[in-house]
Order: C-alpha cells, then structure tokens, then sequence
C-alpha cells in the first residue's frame, strides 16, 4: 500500500515532430528539460529518454497500470507521474 500522497507535478510538456519521429519534452522545475522519443501502440505510449534510453510505458487507458516508471509505481501522486501529466497534456492520452 502507498503510505501517502505525493503533490502534483508542474512542468511544460511539447510533442513535435523530426524527420518523421515524434519526441515528447518534458520541462519540469527538479528535472530539467528530458527529451523522450515517441512510440505509439494500441493501449499505451513508450517514451524513450534520449539521453538515458530508459523506456516508460504510459497506458492509453483507465484499466491498465499508469506508467512503467519508478515515481508511478511506488508513489501515490496527484495526477500521476510527469510522464502521465505531459501525455495527457499533449492529448497522448485521456
Ligand atoms: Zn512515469
């Protein structure tokens, strides 16, 4: 069980296209600017970090567990981790 409830992440999330290929920026106060590259696939979202190459499945939908990472799985954050926030910032997801 999460022991308790993580505020909210604020940043600025921007999807753009290059050469074909989507990427996601993630801008957030404690992180800095994280660049992840887009794959799209039925019931989620992979991001790619471009610098680490660590990959996070985001679900696309309610009955699947949010995202892959390490902040989502072991914390329980008001409108989920940053990966979740800026997808559905950027209609990634719903
Ligand atoms: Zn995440």
């Amino acid at each position: 069980m999460k022991a308790r409830t993580f505020p909210a992440v604020h940043g600025k999330a921007t999807l753009t296209k290059i050469n074909g290929l989507e990427y996601l920026a993630i801008s957030t106060a404690t992180h800095g600017v994280k660049l992840y590259e887009v794959f799209r696939h039925p019931r989620s979202v992979r991001l790619r970090n471009t610098a680490s190459n660590e990959a996070f499945d985001v679900a696309t939908k309610g009955d699947l567990p949010g995202c892959t990472c390490q902040d989502a799985t072991y914390r329980d954050r008001e409108g989920g981790c940053k990966h979740q926030r800026a997808c559905r910032a950027v209609g990634l997801i719903r």
